[in-house]
């Protein structure tokens, strides 16, 4: 699934690609990709005469903004925009096509169909779903440090499922999630209610950091999306922890550990990453030892 960093690339480029175009009309092969309206020929005939203003990115969530019109895209698994002359063969998968006056066209395949668009009229997006239930927006200039512990430093809840709650901050995915706590050093079972002012410092920054530096590797890779075919979809990153199981750690040499948080693969070093004292007790097995009595040595 394509997180922040991808969907950020993803606008940028259809922006550079087609703001500024009209549409003539929308064929949708897929109904069940629009759910807003309802009916599908209600949906291209809004869209119809509409030009786009610019692309850009809430969350997860692309917004296509028109002269009246929103429309609100969800890639989810595998959806990818493309854009194409219009006498360019149709690949399978493609579910809707936006027709332009250039002769150009805007083609959205999903694969595994599981993408959505909604269309709303400018400024009603704000207060319907999706996007009404957003928290913050981690490269927004209202995520501060204050803002982060604000939001999060109440929760009992273990940090891992508690940053991928997109009602708490948007776009942090498995990815990301695992990078920013191994950046900062912080267990993903620890609970946001323990953590020490320093640490909230380390988890911010590292938030920042991940996502900025994924942004900016996406943002230099744009030349390359935008030649062959015109597709966009996913890029690799150099990630330090997710997906390194069983690899050194770049920092202490100590094996990553793959195991499973909140039914996620989580990915840490045991070493920069020390596990709470409750979850450490608790997988050995044991209580913790009550104050004032020794270990026993034999
Ligand atoms: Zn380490």
């Amino acid at each position: 699934m394509p997180e922040l960093p991808e969907v950020e690339t993803v606008c940028r480029t259809l922006n550079q690609l087609v703001a500024g175009k009209t549409i003539t009309e929308v064929t949708v092969s897929l109904p069940r990709i629009i759910r807003r309206p309802s009916e599908p020929v209600e949906f291209a005939g809004a869209l119809a005469g509409q030009t786009i203003r610019s692309v850009e990115r809430r969350g997860k969530f692309i917004r296509i903004v028109m002269d009246d019109l929103i429309l609100v895209s969800h890639l989810r698994m595998e959806g990818r925009y493309g854009v194409y002359p219009s006498d360019e063969p149709v690949e399978t998968h493609t579910h809707v096509i936006f027709h332009f006056t250039d002769g150009t066209e805007l083609r959205y395949k999903d694969v595994r169909q599981f993408g959505t668009m909604d269309l709303f009229t400018r400024g009603e997006e704000w207060v319907m779903p999706p996007l009404n239930k957003l928290g913050l927006e981690p490269l927004g200039e209202a995520f501060t440090l204050q803002s982060l512990r604000e939001t999060l430093s109440k929760r009992t809840t273990k940090l891992k499922p508690l940053l991928l709650d997109q009602a708490y901050i948007v776009g942090l995915g498995n990815i990301y999630v695992d990078e920013a706590l191994f950046q900062a050093g912080l267990h993903p079972e620890r609970t946001a209610d323990t953590l020490k002012a320093a640490e909230w410092s380390k988890l911010y920054d590292a938030i920042r950091d991940t996502l900025g530096r994924a942004v900016e590797a996406g943002g230099s890779s744009i030349k390359s999306y935008v030649n062959g075919q015109g597709e966009m979809g996913m890029f690799q990153h150099s990630l330090l922890a997710y997906g390194r199981g069983g690899e050194p750690c770049q920092t202490c040499g100590t094996t990553i550990e793959k195991f499973v948080v909140g039914g996620r693969g989580t990915h840490i070093c045991p070493k920069c990453q020390p596990k709470p004292r409750n979850a450490s007790a608790q997988k050995a097995g044991r209580q913790e030892r009550p104050k004032g009595s020794s270990p026993k040595i034999h």
